[in-house]
């Protein structure tokens, strides 16, 4: 394994990958197709990402909310590696804030963000290069982001990917694909398997968990992936009354059917009740196989049907420590952010604060 010099081997904020600087020390971020604008002080709407002094940092590098090993079929991969086992990992700060997520605590993260900008964390923080031999202990075949979207986290996910080619691991990134195409040029040549979310073929439903967000957007990003040789797998999770209409199922086949082919494969998940839409049911049964068999009729030819599964989740996985071989006090004791930029407290810009107290229905 190559020893890189330029990666950091204690705690710190790191320069956000893709960012440009503005006038009066504002910086765009073009991680994610929110495009924040933020000024000194301010964190993105994923809160992952601060402007120090017309500089981004991203928060969280090399910091993990979680760790799991399952097999590749579980993320969910069915063409890509059958029967091997990847080690999924995960961070805190989400591009998306989904009514039904069963990940909140982890995917925004609130005080453990709030903490990391302050330059002081009691988080498990685990360099790029322990990661992928913590991955190679366990015997694994690759390694996973996922549990929120990996495009907030984008610098640890690219660095940890280049060292796990190098040491014969797959990468898969598990995407919400509100990515912007310059982040999926840079992660391309590191990452083999996309696993993405089509949640609706309705504008709607994306504005009521992302404002921004079209569907148009997410199609795109996906089909962009595609494009640049990503191995790519979708997936649709049911939530009754949200996405439910056969139309909607015949839409979301044909479009992977004309754009990712026929023979791409599509997964389709059941919702469990959580968060804001735990007033609702589970998925009926008959409502997956309608799903599938509009996309059969449509002539898509891999169609997967899951009636245990929904969102890939972290709910009940060991502690970080457990996989890391490490003690519980030591990887939770308190460290100092190396870098220099810190000094005030990042805040919220007021628009995305309006974002997150507004009542988010899917
Ligand atoms: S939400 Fe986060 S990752 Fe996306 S553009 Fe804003 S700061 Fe960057
Ligand atoms: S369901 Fe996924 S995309 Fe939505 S908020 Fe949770 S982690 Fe983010």
């Amino acid at each position: 394994m190559n020893a890189r010099t330029d990666i950091p081997t204690q705690y710190q904020l790191v320069e956000t990958r893709l960012q440009e600087r503005l006038d009066n020390d504002t910086t765009r971020c073009n991680l994610c197709l929110w495009r924040c604008k933020i000024g000194h002080g301010q964190r993105g709407f994923c809160q992952a990402h601060v402007n120090r002094n017309g500089t981004l940092y991203n928060l969280s590098y090399g910091i993990l909310s979680s760790i799991d090993i399952d097999p590749i079929e579980d993320k969910p991969v069915r063409h890509y590696r059958p029967g091997t086992k990847v080690m999924s990992v995960g961070s805190y700060g989400c591009s998306f804030r989904c009514g039904g997520c069963h990940n909140l605590e982890i995917s925004w993260g609130v005080e453990a963000l709030d903490e990391l900008a302050k330059g002081e964390s009691t988080e498990a923080w685990v360099p790029p290069q322990s990661l992928v031999e913590t991955a190679l202990r366990a015997g694994v075949q690759g390694i996973a982001f996922t549990y929120s979207e990996p495009a907030v986290w984008l610098e640890y996910v690219l660095d940890v990917s280049q060292l796990a080619h190098e040491a014969g691991l797959y990468t898969v990134y598990v995407s919400n694909s509100f990515v912007t195409d310059e982040a999926l040029e840079m992660m391309a040549p590191y990452i083999d398997v996309l696993c993405s979310d089509i949640k609706s073929m309705s504008d709607d439903f994306y504005k009521e968990i992302c404002r921004p967000a079209t569907v148009q957007q997410v199609l795109n990003s996906i089909k962009k992936a595609h494009d640049l040789g990503i191995h790519v797998e979708t997936r649709t999770n049911i939530i009754p009354g949200k996405n439910d209409n056969p139309e909607e199922y015949e839409q979301i086949a044909t479009w992977v059917r004309d754009n990712l082919g026929k023979d791409s494969p599509w997964h389709i998940t059941r919702f469990f009740p959580a968060y804001k839409l735990d007033h609702l049911p589970m998925t009926p049964e008959e409502d997956l196989f309608a799903a599938e068999q509009a996309a059969q009729r449509v002539g898509l030819e891999n169609i997967y049907v899951y009636n245990d599964k929904g969102c890939d989740c972290a709910k009940e996985n060991r502690p970080v420590e457990f996989y890391l071989n490490a003690d519980s006090d030591e990887i939770h004791q308190t460290k100092k952010c190396a870098a220099s930029c810190c000094g005030d407290e990042g805040v919220l810009l007021k628009k995305y604060e309006v974002n997150l107290t507004s009542k988010t229905e899917v």
